[in-house]
């Protein structure tokens, strides 16, 4: 604990974290010891874990990097959160990502934008960006992130980390902030693939508190790491090709490919042609989720309340316009404009239907292969400042939104780094609950 306190300390022009725990971490620290003298500890004896502000932890500020959520503090712990608690792991402290979990770069967030440690004129990705950062710059062993169409992937990609989103509904949403609702999953950012599966072991599992929560039982994944022989695997030939990638990325791609079949692997391409209408039909659903998510931030629950208000539509317009940022304006009018009655049809109905397309194309993908391989990203982490326009920004997401389209899982590993030092990802989709399957080939490529 100390170790971490001290990098979080010497490195704060990072802005990973925006609140630490230093006591509690260390009285937690040695009630671990004393149930390891016992012969007692749990699974994650030790893990000294950050946490996305956007993880209900009871007594705990909890703001998803919003003035919206201004002095709110949760009145529970969320159901992942409270099993890494009761497997012993060391929660160090809250971490900074875009507002409402909306973005890629974490400039979003209230508080700024945290810094990639490999060049702090660059993001570290979003929107678990204070989280990526966390662990690439050592200042906890892990991180919780979440991620509804690639903000823990995307991040990790950019910080040279690993990221998994786990199939949807593998873990209890209950105490994670709602975003999209049918996006959401909250997923490990980590060092090591060992640690992403003992993590998802922990947190996995029915609930409850959460409906949405599979009932299906939850493999020991850290003891199934051996890569089962040979994989069928595909690569999406349209994402290779695709004139935005950066060529760096695509010959590294193209070079782990090669090392595949070098071990045996089946690799090959496969025909995926819904590329272009992946962006639009993920914005047009997860606006719409948004802003009937968000509606509960009024000023009269939550945190931020305008002052200055002369009846009940000026409070809540008032709060709602002062405390929430420009991104998340943003997204409720567009999410508001497409369920709208004369809209509805040609927008949302239109993007669920298209939503379903995609998931039986990739779901027929993968059953004819174990997994699909693509980039994580289209090019390595840019500058601060650099993406002023909303749309080249939501254009980045490119290669992550399929496997929450879809639902399925996912994993970024790191993939090298570029001439300038920059990291690189590589992605592995696999089938629904394939988790165990997906960590094994993991390791095969870290
Ligand atoms: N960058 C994507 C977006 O802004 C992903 C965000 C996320 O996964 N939370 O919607």
């Amino acid at each position: 604990v100390d170790y971490y306190l001290g990098n979080i300390e010497r490195q704060q022009h990072l802005n990973a974290f925006l609140e630490v725990w230093p006591d509690e971490a260390r009285a937690q620290a040695d009630a671990v010891d004393a149930k390891r003298a016992a012969g007692t500890a749990g699974p994650l004896a030790g893990m000294v874990i950050g946490l996305k502000d956007v993880l209900a932890y009871a007594g705990h500020s909890l703001q998803s990097s919003s003035r919206m959520l201004d002095g709110f503090k949760s009145l529970f712990t969320g159901t992942a959160v409270q099993r890494l608690l009761d497997a012993d792991a060391i929660l160090i402290g809250r971490q900074n990502c875009d507002e409402f979990a909306m973005g890629g770069s974490n400039e979003s967030s209230y508080f700024g934008p945290a810094r990639n440690a490999a060049d702090p004129n660059r993001v570290p990705g979003g929107s678990s960006g204070g989280s990526a950062v966390a662990v690439q710059a050592d200042m906890c062993l892990a991180s919780i992130g979440s991620d509804t169409g690639g903000s823990v992937r995307q991040p990790a990609a950019f910080c040279g980390v690993i990221g998994l989103k786990p199939t949807y509904s593998r873990i209890s949403r209950y105490g994670l902030v709602a975003f999209a609702s049918s996006f959401d999953q909250i997923g490990p950012l980590t060092r090591s693939v060992e640690d992403a599966a003992l993590l998802l072991e922990v947190m996995a599992g029915p609930d409850g508190m959460d409906s949405t929560a599979s009932q299906r039982e939850v493999p020991a994944y850290s003891q199934l790491l051996a890569p089962a022989g040979h994989y069928r695997i595909g690569y999406i030939a349209d994402a290779i090709d695709n004139e935005g990638l950066n060529p760096e990325i695509k010959a590294a791609l193209e070079g782990q490919l090669d090392r595949l079949r070098g071990l045996g692997h089946v690799v090959e391409p496969v025909d995926f042609h819904y590329l272009d209408v992946m962006i639009p039909t993920y914005y047009i659903l997860t606006t719409a989720e948004a802003s009937s998510n968000l509606s509960r931030f009024d000023g009269v629950k939550y945190g931020y309340r305008a002052p200055d208000v002369t009846d009940l539509e000026s409070l809540y317009k008032k709060s709602r316009s002062q405390g929430f940022g420009p991104e998340v304006q943003r997204r409720i009018i567009l999410g508001t404009f497409v369920l709208s009655a004369n809209y509805y049809d040609a927008y949302y109905t239109k993007a669920q239907r298209v939503r379903r397309l995609i998931k039986e194309k990739t779901d027929e993908l993968l059953r004819q292969y174990d997994f699909l391989v693509l980039p994580t990203t289209p090019t390595t982490a840019f500058r601060i400042g650099e993406k002023q326009d909303p749309v080249s920004m939501y254009l980045a997401d490119i290669f992550t939104v399929q496997a929450s389209l879809a639902g399925v899982p996912a994993i970024s590993v790191p993939m090298g780094e570029d001439a300038e030092g920059m990291p690189m990802g590589l992605q592995v989709m696999a089938g629904a609950f394939r988790e165990a399957e997906l960590l094994a080939f993991a390791t095969e490529l870290v």
